[in-house]
């Protein structure tokens, strides 16, 4: 059982009060500081002790990998009892870096064309090591001076399903919002839709207001129930309500819901299915789609929509009015994208 940052500190000097607190955790998120030697705000006791009993950082770099465009970074990390997991820093369109975040080791999901689900679900990830793969990019950057430093989006788009695992993400989320210049609009939470969570964090008051969308696939129930296999019966029509509650809870023009479609060559791709997507998203009040061309996962039969597909996919849908995008694919010559990450070890 994992002992967090602020239970070993406890447990080591007593009742801490709160303002050491707030500056402990304002120094673990302070660049010019990597050790506990350097958080000067302490009593030289105070460093000293936790120099010798606790961890600076609660994950470690196994391995790096950096894709040919020297736009994409995969760590491979490894937590304090030796679980590798990954976490993936991309250049965005600001000339800025995206960080996609694992929130589990593993997952129990099983999205049938997804790499992490072949793995399973080893553990959920603790507040400090979802935090944390901030603090290491943030490093990282200060090792490579000629890149750009700022961290400017989080996604949690790595390994894990962030509502199965929800307050410790949510705390995780916390922090950055207290300790880094991160606004709630630059972390989106991506969820394949676990309602029961969903349906929590309507009425939950401590539930930041950070950005949400979800990984539909497909409006179809049947079509989906084959691809997402923990597709609820009905899902299709409770995630419409759902999204209105959201939208009428929470909601505003800074926040809306989006839907992640995943394309994947003549499974949900059609023309048909494009359309009754576009008749499906009037129903909701989610008003845009993100299209991500699927990338292959060794192992597996499925592949990428061709583009003449994709381009017809997104045309139908904008016929609609709805607003498109499309998922630029990066470090796939790393297995850094999206649903490529998967560990053959721990
Ligand atoms: N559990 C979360 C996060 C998953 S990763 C969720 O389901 O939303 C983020 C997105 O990548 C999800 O929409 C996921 O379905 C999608 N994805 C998974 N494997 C993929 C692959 N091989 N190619 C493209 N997208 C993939």
């Amino acid at each position: 059982m994992y002992k967090s940052r602020a239970e070993t500190i406890t447990a080591l000097l007593g009742n801490v009060p709160k303002f050491r607190f707030d500056q402990i955790n304002t120094a673990l998120f302070d660049t010019s500081v990597s050790s506990w030697q350097d958080v000067t705000t302490l009593p030289l006791a105070m460093r000293t002790t936790l120099s010798d009993d606790v961890p600076w950082m609660s994950i470690a770099l196994v391995e790096m990998f950096e894709s040919k465009l020297e736009d994409t970074y995969k760590a491979v990390l490894k937590t304090a009892d030796d679980k590798n997991f990954e976490s993936v820093l991309m250049a965005n369109r600001k000339g800025q870096w995206t960080i996609c975040v694992s929130s589990q080791i593993g997952c129990a999901m099983k999205c049938t064309f997804c790499a992490t689900g072949t793995m399973g679900l080893k553990r959920s990830m603790h507040s400090d090591e979802i935090m944390d793969q901030y603090r290491f990019w943030r490093e990282f950057l200060q090792t490579k001076p000629e890149l750009p430093q700022r961290i400017s989006n989080i996604v949690f788009m790595g390994m894990g399903e962030p509502m199965a695992n929800y307050d410790n993400v949510k705390q995780a989320i916390h922090m950055w919002l207290k300790y880094t210049d991160l606004g709630p609009t630059k972390i989106m939470v991506s969820t394949v839709g676990v309602l029961t969570q969903m349906e929590k964090l309507l009425t939950d008051p401590d539930w930041p207001p950070v950005r949400i969308t979800i990984s539909l696939h497909s409006a179809n129930q049947e079509r989906r129930e084959e691809i997402v296999p923990t597709t609820v019966p009905d899902f299709i029509k409770k995630l419409a309500v759902w999204s209105h509650r959201y939208q009428e809870l929470l909601g505003n023009r800074r926040h809306h819901l989006t839907f992640e479609y995943t394309l994947i060559s003549h499974i949900n791709d059609t023309p048909a299915l494009a359309r009754e997507l576009a008749s499906y998203i009037v129903k909701t009040a989610v008003t845009k789609v993100n299209v991500i061309p699927y990338n292959p996962v060794f192992g597996k039969t499925f592949t990428r929509t061709e583009r003449v597909r994709i381009d017809a996919f997104k045309q139908i849908l904008r016929d609609h009015d709805i607003n498109v995008t499309e998922r630029k694919t990066m470090g796939d010559d790393i297995a850094a994208a999206c649903g490529q990450l998967a560990l053959s070890s721990s």
